[in-house]
């Protein structure tokens, strides 16, 4: 007997694979906003495995995979389910744009974040978009045992996990918050290792909440929902690089092997660089420019680099040296991307890095967090 699981007009059915549409919102011109939905299910029971990308328009790496993994034949061989939503920004990925038209602002800090909705006249009630993505929100965290979100960094830049900080209320409850959380985080890790790619941790908790980031589609799974997720980041955005792909499906089907959807060993994680400098890192977005000037990156996508090295040339537009003529890097730690372009005004960062971490992956939320007067009205 498999699971029984309707999204939108899909329902699984055991062994083949299921197509259709999951309403999100109304459109002024009269028509619909339908996000895709793939469900494909095997002949046994087992897991349920959620596969979401497209929340970014730009970031075409996501849906790419997703096209790749989702074939008769792994369906012919798979326990349990995959719900797949290869495209949760439509309006984004028609345009290439970060943000929707119809709402302007960052997609994936829109899931819920356990705060009450408090009503206030004088702010812009939730849009549209964030009002599907809490109704689609309910049906994952009913449906999943597991979240994969896929999205794209820099050109050029390396693939990666992100791995989110798990954060526990420390009320009354803290103790057993706390222990569901850990629980949380050796799943995530678990996840992160059968998926083999280098793992890059988010940023400190302040900067975390700072960004909303506690409202990306994995941070609201695992934290509000309970569901073992992860973000990964395929390189580059515009033009998915087939290494990263097939590496992305092979980590893809190793994360389903570690939770019992598939048997065999484990794939070779090859054809893309695996970065391990030997310590945890986090991702920072360093060194930054200090004057305005031409930046010509020294450094590439995984190269380790330590504290005091240059990682750029900065020269005039003419060609001369500004200052010393070189930017230095302020950490130890590897390049994960470079910024786009090589014109900087000052404060730009000139790399997407992953510095060295020492602060904890599980903390509780901050203290006045869930106080009333803060609670969401985006
Ligand atoms: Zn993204």
């Amino acid at each position: 007997m498999v699971q029984a699981i309707t999204v939108g007009t899909a329902t699984a059915k055991a062994g083949t694979i299921q197509y259709g549409r999951w309403d999100a919102l109304s459109h002024p011109t009269g028509h619909t906003e339908f996000l895709p939905v793939v469900i494909a299910q095997g002949r046994k029971d087992g897991p349920c495995l959620w596969l979401t990308a497209g929340i970014h328009g730009p970031e075409h790496g996501g849906p790419t995979v997703l096209y790749r993994l989702l074939t008769q034949e792994l369906v012919a061989r798979m326990q349990g389910t995959i719900v797949a939503i290869p495209a949760l920004n439509p309006a984004g990925l028609r345009t290439m744009s970060r943000e929707p038209y119809h709402a302007r602002t960052d997609p994936n800090r829109l899931w819920p974040d356990g705060k009450p909705h408090k009503d206030d006249p004088d702010k812009r009630p939730p849009t549209s978009l964030e009002q599907a993505y809490a109704h689609l929100f309910e049906k994952m965290v009913e449906v999943a045992d597991y979240l994969i979100d896929y999205h794209n960094a820099q050109t050029g830049s390396l693939s990666f996990v992100i791995r989110d900080r798990v954060l526990y209320r420390a009320d009354q409850h803290a103790e057993a918050n706390k222990a569901k959380a850990e629980v949380l985080l050796a799943k995530q890790e678990d996840m992160i290792r059968a998926y083999g790619h280098t793992v890059v941790n988010e940023f400190p908790v302040d900067k975390y909440i700072d960004e909303k980031l506690h409202r990306s589609t994995s941070a609201a799974a695992v934290f509000v929902g309970g569901v073992p997720g992860l973000t990964v980041e395929l390189g580059t955005g515009h033009m998915p690089d087939p290494a990263i792909t097939l590496a992305a499906v092979a980590g893809t089907r190793n994360i389903m092997r570690w939770a019992g959807m598939l048997d065999g060993e484990m794939e070779p994680i090859e054809g893309i660089p695996i970065v391990d400098p030997g310590f945890p890192t986090r991702r920072c977005s360093t060194p930054r420019a200090e004057q305005a000037g031409i930046v010509l990156h020294l450094v590439k996508p995984g190269d380790l680099v330590r504290q005091g090295d240059p990682v750029a040339e900065i020269r005039d537009v003419w060609g001369r040296p500004v200052g010393e003529g070189v930017v230095r890097s302020a950490f130890d730690g590897f390049v994960i991307g470079r910024s786009h372009g090589i014109y900087y005004y000052p404060g730009d960062p000139i790399l997407g890095m992953a510095i060295r971490d020492d602060q904890p992956l599980l903390a509780p939320y901050p203290a006045d967090f869930f106080k009333e007067d803060k609670a969401t009205s985006a």
